[in-house]
């Protein structure tokens, strides 16, 4: 079976260190293994179902996602990056698509729920924001992938793409292929909490840490961050359940950052069970996150700076993405109007 992998980013905001452990670092990993194809696409008609007041945001965040991806380590030369909105055979994937899904399913879709009331739109739901998950049907199947590396806020999604591929396929023959969610391996890394504890790190939440963040930055929210609000004294034992840093640290760190920025203690075991005992304080713990984030985040930021001064090679890298991707979904769609019967003049 051949092996096409696609994953993609809103352009609502700058990504974040969520998105790194949710997805990026996986990326990473999968762009220097054996596959047929890997896209990674910059969802800009997606973001502007709930941005559709705020068009400049959407199209100056686009610069930003490509600029993390490549500060990351992205590699065009083995990825294909684009635009979703260059692709306008997904539009028309996602029409046929809306014939096979009902407004009841819709509404069950769990992330849709939660987001519907975090965005507070009440009863004037925007039609476009209740369908994008159709329409991320659209962009896995047209590309034919297979294989979607994403935190487990996406699994409602995958659910619901396989299910209009099964309906497509019984109504319409054998075409399209179902797709499997890759999670990091990490379960801390599926929903990183933001710096609050409250809710996932989320653009839209203002809870992030950002790749693109400066050190001092870095710095402020990591010593903000939610910890046990019962460990007031440095001798109280702490809680590690709910503690931020905790699971900031069970994501980011390993035994080479303890030999490095905190040698008294070999491994993140070890200073569990010293915070649980009491006598480690919240600041130590702090600091060392802040360590470890900056060994992370350090060489990223060098290499943003550096392509913020060749703005053009960015653009040319999401042209050409979008011109290859282009290819793909002009014949792709040929096959689906096939299917349906509604290819005319072929
Ligand atoms: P928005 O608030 O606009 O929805 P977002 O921060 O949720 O933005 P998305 O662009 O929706 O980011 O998500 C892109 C990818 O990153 C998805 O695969 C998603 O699962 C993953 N992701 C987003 N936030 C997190 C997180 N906190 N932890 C792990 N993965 C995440
Ligand atoms: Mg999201």
């Amino acid at each position: 079976m051949s092996k096409i992998i696609l994953t993609g980013d809103r352009p609502t905001g700058k990504l974040h260190i969520g998105h790194y452990a949710g997805s990026i670092r996986k990326r990473l990993e999968l762009q220097n293994t054996d596959f047929d194809k890997m896209y990674v696409m910059i969802a800009d008609s997606q973001a502007l179902t709930d941005n559709f007041s705020n068009p400049s945001k959407v199209r100056d965040n686009v610069m930003e996602v490509a600029l993390d991806y490549l500060s990351c380590g992205i590699d065009p030369k083995k990825v294909t990056i684009f635009v979703q909105s260059m692709i306008p055979e997904l539009t028309e994937y996602t029409f046929y698509f809306l014939n096979l899904v009902t407004l009841s399913r819709l509404e069950r879709n769990p992330t849709v729920k939660s987001e519907l009331k975090q965005k507070e739109f009440e009863t004037s739901i925007p039609v476009g924001f209740l369908c994008y998950p159709v329409s991320q049907a659209a962009d896995i199947t047209l590309f034919e992938a297979n294989l979607i590396p994403v935190g487990d806020d996406q699994l409602p999604m995958i659910e619901q793409t396989n299910e209009i591929v099964r309906k497509f396929n019984s109504l319409y023959g054998d075409t399209l292929k179902e797709c499997e969610a890759v999670l990091p391996e990490n379960e801390k890394s599926f929903r990183l909490p933001g710096i609050d504890g409250k809710n996932k790190m989320s653009k839209s939440l203002g809870n992030c840490i950002y790749l693109a963040d400066d050190s001092k930055t870095v710095y402020e929210k990591v010593m903000k961050m939610y910890t046990d609000p019962n460990h007031i004294n440095v001798n109280d034992p702490g809680q590690i359940e709910g503690n931020v840093v905790f699971i900031y640290l069970d994501v980011f760190a390993n035994d080479s950052h303890f030999e490095k920025y905190l040698p008294e203690f070999k491994n993140l075991n070890e200073l569990k069970e010293a915070y649980q005992k009491g006598g480690v304080g919240d600041v130590k713990i702090k600091k060392f996150l802040y360590n470890v984030l900056e060994e992370l985040l350090t060489p990223i930021r060098e290499k943003r700076q550096e392509l913020e001064n060749n703005l053009d090679y960015v653009y040319d890298v999401l042209k050409e993405g979008s011109k290859e991707a282009r290819v793909v979904a002009k014949e792709n769609l040929k096959k689906l109007k096939h299917a349906i019967k509604i290819d005319y003049f072929d």
